[in-house]
């Protein structure tokens, strides 16, 4: 999928204005030698930013309009280092907006619809995407913020909600309560907009099941506006990504290079009209594809697969390259299996061993699960996991992102 003219066109513009505002990324442009783009083949020459470049601009160094023209700034989690802050203007906030209207009206959302927005406001960009798309599409938006599921299920019953907004592990816990409590049947529920956290078709099977509500993706992270650059339409073939704002590019994560439609390599993203933090091909180590053809929506915005993971989720155990998502296929294999799993890499005695915890109820033999589970790695994979098999409730659920792997080699 090359860059079209207009992208083209618009890529140029914001390289003269970030060279001209002169702020961090605009040096970094101009010592690179660059002075603007003017053909597809110059454009994949562009030097790709990343998080660390945004980083070291903390916390206003990515700013390329006079401050006066700043109304909002968000910030990415900061788990590891430094946070990076990112300036909006007025123009941007309104972009995002619209952006994430879009992916409402694609999910068939309606100003008819009420909004139940689980999502943290504050810093991170989460919550008040939800809510912006909510008010510029007419829906009413019910703004709870994650946490106490009490008052969440209450609100769903008595304000009658329609659409969730949630990361999957959230919605699960909220399926997961509402099926315990056996109150189904007073939920008005329709729809899920699910962040794009990487997901199996066994979570996601759960939570439609459970709720009994059609599920949608939305992608997008903070560097880039935040959520709602993209969603899946009702034909579920990948999620459609705003080109009109953002230019993708689906790279190698290895050696930079652009790899064909259909194959897997890291998400590249560029603004082609962002204002107050322009950034040029920007590295989000988001692991996905390009969908070939034509969606049988008709719509011409480009399609990605759901996240695989994160390129530097990539395990090397053993000499071999391993992607979580590819243990997460085998486990899917197993229906005993609930569709929460551990995966620990450690350095024993020597080797790096791979530990697999994954759930199941009391009717199972443990022992003969799990050895069939790690034959079943062996010969897909190439190497024999540990597997361990726990009670269905053991592994954590968390109302954020549940850390699904966890390297115990570099501790
Ligand atoms: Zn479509």
């Amino acid at each position: 999928m090359e860059i079209n003219s207009v992208q083209l066109e618009q890529v140029n513009n914001q390289i003269h204005r970030l060279i001209a505002s002169d702020n961090f990324y605009g040096r970094k442009l101009k010592e690179a030698g660059v002075t603007g783009v003017s053909s597809a083949e110059e454009f994949k020459k562009l030097p790709f930013s990343n998080k660390q470049d945004l980083r070291e601009a903390y916390p206003l160094g990515l700013m390329a309009v006079p401050e006066e023209e700043i109304v909002r700034i968000h910030s990415s989690s900061g788990t590891t280092g430094t946070p990076v802050i990112i300036p909006y203007t007025k123009k941007d906030v309104d972009d995002w907006a619209e952006m994430f209207r879009r992916c409402y009206e694609f999910a068939g959302i309606t100003k008819k619809d009420r909004i139940h927005i689980t999502p943290g406001y504050g810093l991170w960009t989460a919550g008040i995407g939800f809510q912006l798309g909510a008010e510029k599409l007419g829906a009413m938006a019910v703004p709870m913020g994650p946490g106490n599921t009490n008052k969440q299920l209450q609100f769903m019953i008595d304000m009658k909600t329609t659409v969730l907004t949630a990361t999957s592990s959230y919605a699960l816990l909220l399926a997961e309560e509402i099926e315990k409590r056996g109150i189904k049947d007073q939920i008005c529920l329709k729809k899920g907009v699910i962040g794009s956290e990487r997901w199996g078709e066994k979570i996601r099977q759960r939570i439609s099941t459970e709720l009994g509500i059609e599920l949608y993706d939305i992608y997008g992270l903070t560097e880039i506006y935040g959520p709602g650059i993209g969603i899946n339409c009702k034909y579920d073939t990948g999620m459609h990504i705003w080109d009109d704002y953002v230019y993708l590019e689906i790279i190698d994560p290895e050696t930079g290079e652009n790899v064909p439609d259909g194959e897997f390599g890291e998400i590249v993203l560029t603004t082609l009209v962002k204002e107050g933090a322009p950034l040029i091909r920007y590295r989000t180590h988001d692991l996905s594809r390009i969908i070939p053809g034509e969606c049988p929506c008709g719509s011409r915005f480009p399609r990605i697969d759901v996240i695989a993971g994160r390129s530097d989720d990539m395990i090397k155990i053993k000499g071999v390259n391993v992607f979580p998502k590819q243990i997460e296929e085998i486990l899917a294999l197993f229906p005993e299996l609930s569709s929460e799993y551990q995966i620990r890499i450690s350095h024993l005695e020597g080797k790096d061993t791979m530990r697999i915890y994954v759930e199941t109820n009391g009717t199972v033999d443990f022992l003969d699960l799990a050895k069939r589970i790690a034959t079943e790695v062996k010969s897909r994979i190439g190497f024999t996991p540990l597997v361990k098999v726990v009670e269905i409730g053991v592994l954590p659920r968390s109302e954020k992102k549940t850390k699904r792997v966890i390297d115990e080699r570099y501790d």
